[in-house]
């Protein structure tokens, strides 16, 4: 593979990554597989220890009965990196946490390559990495200390032995660094790994890149056919050559000092970005509604957002009980209230119309769902850039809602505005984008058929709908607000 990108001094910012060559939006820049990566202990039997797909069966490991697979397949590709853990797990007589996993995973690796990179194209090692161990607040290094007092009794004396800094080291790395593995269809974070090359790639706000896991297809008969689980980098607008390469870390939902407030706590810098330093959008965020040129008062502003705020931590603690029609109410009546003062682009606002929609597409009140997920998406357009990931996510949410609730033509322009972010962010080759292609045709006939004749159209969904009960949302508790942080801290 010719190299596209090279290290360089990034000022102010350390080492960063930047093009020798000219991209364009949805271009891989490159592509990587971990050097590693664990699944989270609270999905330890959900999830395969090897492919990182969610399954409704998996078997157990009968050695250790704490690795789960989808199949002999998957078990028989994940042994080598799960023997000596295995072992490990026995002798130890349960699983450490999934930190203490991945370190001792990554250093079996580095053992057995001899060698600090594990590829020709790794462009940094480890032991280069930052591991901010001096940033770390008193209370943070107790618990590593914790972690890896714990990590010597777990790491077997027939193992080679390493010196404490350079455990604590990576640890280190992997808390800052550690990226969050999401499920095959990207809608749920499962685990953590390290990719090294994407610890060089520094953080933008309103970034010229996004960062997608691509899980691979093990499906042909043919393993040759067979392609690796990786991440990809990929532009998502033009990048010229010498520009540097930058993802956004954090959410751009957040206000600016907010977003700082995140990057300085879990990456220890301070964001200089243009649109931190402008504050760019915060006005918006946290806006009055103008109805014919009459703006609220700062005050009337100012209790409607307190407003929002207090009902959201009750509709979050209903959402994790899984009382929905609670939820339900607050959202409403919350929405209702303030919607007359507050701007459509007002962050609160969104997050209700986005739980009211989740909520309701769940109990299956797709007009409401609809609506609101329509709201969410008009709100998100103006804030975030074009080809952001989380726009095309909750277009697509928008979109089968939509088409759920029968208004087939916003249905079809939703879905196609969702696939053409997608095929920038996620690629042509992603599940999710899979999906959407086939959402796209058949919203696309449906929209053909209620054009030639109404009558036709509604009958015939009618019966669709009796035949199939569309079902491919997940139960709300069990979602996180979508996967918006890169890197995956512990909580
Ligand atoms: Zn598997
Ligand atoms: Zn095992
Ligand atoms: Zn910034």
């Amino acid at each position: 593979m010719v190299p596209t990108v090279e290290i360089f001094d990034s000022p102010g910012k350390g080492r960063g990554l930047r093009a020798i060559k000219e991209f364009w939006a949805g271009d891989v820049i490159f592509t990587e597989q971990s050097i590693s990566a664990v699944v989270f202990d609270g999905l330890a039997e959900r999830i395969c220890h090897s492919c990182f797909r969610r399954q409704e069966k998996l078997q157990r490991c009968g050695q250790c009965k704490f690795a789960h697979y989808c199949d002999r397949t998957c078990q028989r590709a994940g042994w080598a990196e799960h023997k000596q853990e295995c072992a490990a797990i026995k002798a130890y007589g349960k699983a450490p946490n999934e930190s203490i996993r991945l370190v001792a995973r990554i250093t079996w690796r580095l053992d057995k390559e001899g060698s600090s990179k594990v590829s020709d194209m790794q462009l940094t090692t480890l032991d280069e990495l930052e591991d901010h161990l001096n940033d770390m607040a008193e209370d943070e290094l107790q618990e590593f200390k914790v972690d890896i007092h714990n990590f010597l009794d777990y790491w077997p004396r027939t193992s080679k032995q390493h010196t404490i800094d350079s455990i604590s080291h990576i640890f280190g790395v992997i808390n800052c660094n550690g990226f969050t593995v999401s499920d095959q269809r990207g809608l749920q974070a499962v685990g953590v790994g390290i990719f090294p090359n994407l610890c060089l790639v520094n953080h933008d706000c309103w970034p010229n890149c996004t960062v997608i896991l691509n899980h691979g297809n093990q499906s042909a008969v043919n393993t040759l056919f067979h392609s690796r689980q990786r991440i990809e980098l990929r532009s998502l607008g033009k990048i010229a050559e010498g520009e540097e390469l930058t993802v956004a870390y954090v959410d751009y939902l957040n206000l600016s000092p907010e977003r700082q407030r995140l990057l300085k706590a879990q990456y220890f810098f301070d964001c200089t970005c243009d649109h931190c330093k402008n504050r760019t959008k915060d006005d918006i965020k946290m806006g009055g509604k103008e109805v014919d040129g009459v703006k609220p008062t700062e005050e009337q502003v100012k209790e409607a957002t307190d407003f929002c705020y207090q009902m959201l931590e009750k509709m979050d603690q209903a959402r994790l009980k899984g009382d929905y029609h609670i939820v339900v109410k607050i959202c409403r009546e919350a929405i209702e209230k303030t919607e007359p003062v507050l701007a459509d682009t007002h962050i609160y606002l969104i997050r209700l119309c986005s739980a009211l929609s989740e909520v309701q597409a769940y109990l299956q009140s797709f007009d409401d769902a609809a609506e609101y997920s329509r709201r969410m998406v008009e709100g998100y357009i103006k804030i975030y850039s074009p080809n952001n990931a989380a726009l095309g996510m909750a277009a697509m949410r928008a979109g089968v809602n939509l088409w759920q609730a029968g208004q087939i033509e916003i249905a079809h322009g939703m879905i196609c505005k969702a696939y053409s972010i997608l095929m920038v962010t996620h690629g042509p080759t992603h599940p999710i984008t899979k999906d959407l292609e086939e959402m796209r045709v058949q919203t696309e006939m449906e929209l053909r058929m209620f054009k030639e004749n109404e009558y036709v159209y509604y009958s015939m969904r009618e019966a669709a709908l009796q035949n199939k009960p569309m079902t491919m949302l997940h139960e709300p508790k069990s979602m996180e607000e979508g996967i918006k942080n890169l890197f995956h801290r512990r909580k």
